[in-house]
């Protein structure tokens, strides 16, 4: 991420001790891509000549040559998302600055403060990644918001009914936050709401609810119909960024824990909690819909035989070589599951009997493998794999066809497929 050129900073300070330190914090935030201008005039020449835009631009408020925040203006005509930071904030030149369209300020005042510059650039970076839905009834409102909102890179579409909305979720499985105002022409919010979450949960999409004013019975009630907060319309600024900002962080940090609980760690591959979880509900539908799902359970040969031998290391880096292989040769549509040990399944849905057999049998005669490390030794390895027939009435049933076949395959010598 680091090397990248379109993840430039531009960073406008004269006092050399904390240019040092903000490149320091935003270093440890995983951006070391940092122009650094001393005044105003540096920071003029640089956006005049450079050929890559910086994607932000975090400015002191006073300089030498610009004593009245003038290089705000610069970055932001500039068409920088940009942060401005100072020893002090008044009121007023906290309304001024904030009325020209920043991303936010922060005080030079504190490591606390610093820590929250590493999250904020990150969050901004991330932004432009993430989609937000604006879903309210008035024009004016969803312009404010969305103005508001894209100033942090967001990329922000709006919509004005519920009928809308909803099929924008529908065919949008990208956007990952919906600010849903409370009335809509065709539907309340609620009512929206409660139809939205039968088909996006809660780690799935996060939902602020807007309404007018303040009204704790409102936001009771957007909670329990499933919204994962609430704010009203007169918040600051600074108020929306920062709910806006943790409710799609919050929602990150649950992706990453699902993902993680759903991997083998060792092959990336799906573990067998994923195959049990998700597989099944997708097995249901196809079959009720007239549609194959075929599963191929794939065994290693003789794999205690190999960690005896060349140890347990070695072993691992042929788990990780067969599952590699995989990977590489599995036909579009199908997952792939680690069961355990030396153990595969291989999912694949909607996929006729000709096309899975010859994915099998270009993965039996892809091996064996060499291994890296072992001076490239080549480990005769083989494998054994037993293939359902697909119409099996349920996943079990499937997997125990598939059980079946390996069985099969092992007992009549190895290093072949059986399908039922
Ligand atoms: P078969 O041809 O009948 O499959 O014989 P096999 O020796 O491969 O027998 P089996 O599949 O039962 O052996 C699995 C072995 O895998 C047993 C276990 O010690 C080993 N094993 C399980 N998990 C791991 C692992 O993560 N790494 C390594 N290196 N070995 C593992
Ligand atoms: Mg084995």
């Amino acid at each position: 991420m680091t090397d990248r050129p379109d993840l430039k900073i531009l960073l406008v300070e004269d006092a050399s001790f904390f240019a040092r330190i903000m490149c320091g914090e935003l270093e440890k935030a995983g951006f070391k891509n940092v122009e650094l201008a001393r005044n105003f005039a540096e920071a003029k020449t640089f956006l005049e000549t450079t050929p890559t835009r910086p994607f932000l631009a975090l400015v002191d408020l006073t300089l030498p040559d610009a004593p009245n925040g003038e290089v705000v203006d610069l970055t932001i005509e500039a068409g920088l998302p940009t942060i401005v930071f100072s020893g002090r904030f008044d009121e007023t030149t906290r309304g001024t600055i904030l009325g020209k369209g920043i991303v936010d300020y922060i005080l030079k005042d504190s490591p606390a403060s610093l820590s929250y510059l590493g999250d904020l650039v990150k969050r901004v970076e991330k932004n432009a990644r993430t989609r937000v839905l604006i879903a309210d009834g008035s024009a004016a409102h969803r312009t404010v918001l969305k103005e508001r909102l894209e100033r942090y890179r967001l990329n922000v579409t709006t919509t004005s009914t519920s009928d809308e909305t909803l099929k924008m979720l529908d065919r949008n499985e990208d956007i990952q936050m919906l600010i849903l105002g409370h009335t809509l022409p065709d539907r309340d919010g609620f009512e929206t709401l409660t139809r939205i979450r039968k088909r996006r949960g809660l780690h799935n999409l996060a939902v602020i609810g807007i309404a007018e004013g303040p009204c704790p019975e409102l936001t009771a009630k957007y909670l329990k119909s499933g919204a994962n907060d609430f704010m009203t319309k007169s918040c600051t600024p600074e108020e929306l960024i920062l709910r806006v900002s943790q409710n799609l962080d919050n929602i990150e940090h649950i992706r990453r824990l699902t993902e993680l609980a759903n991997r083998d760690p060792m092959t990336g591959l799906f573990n067998r909690r994923y195959l049990h979880e998700n597989i099944e509900k997708m097995h249901d539908e196809l079959i009720q819909n007239g549609e194959p799902i075929r599963y191929a359970m794939i065994d290693i040969d003789r794999f205690k035989q190999i960690n005896d031998h060349f140890g347990h290391a070695t072993g691992d880096l042929l788990i990780k070589a067969v599952a590699n292989r995989i990977i590489d040769l599995l036909p579009e549509g199908g997952v792939a599951v680690r069961i355990g040990g030396d153990e595969f399944c291989v999912a694949l849905p909607s996929i006729d009997a000709q096309t899975a057999r010859f994915f099998l049998s270009e993965l039996r005669s892809s091996l064996p493998v060499t291994v890296p490390g072992m001076d490239n030794e080549v480990l005769t390895s083989t494998i054994s794999v037993g293939l359902s027939a697909g119409r099996e009435a349920t996943l079990s049933d499937g997997l125990r066809t598939a059980d079946r076949c390996l069985y099969e395959a092992k007992e009549s010598g190895r290093n072949r497929i059986i399908a039922a």
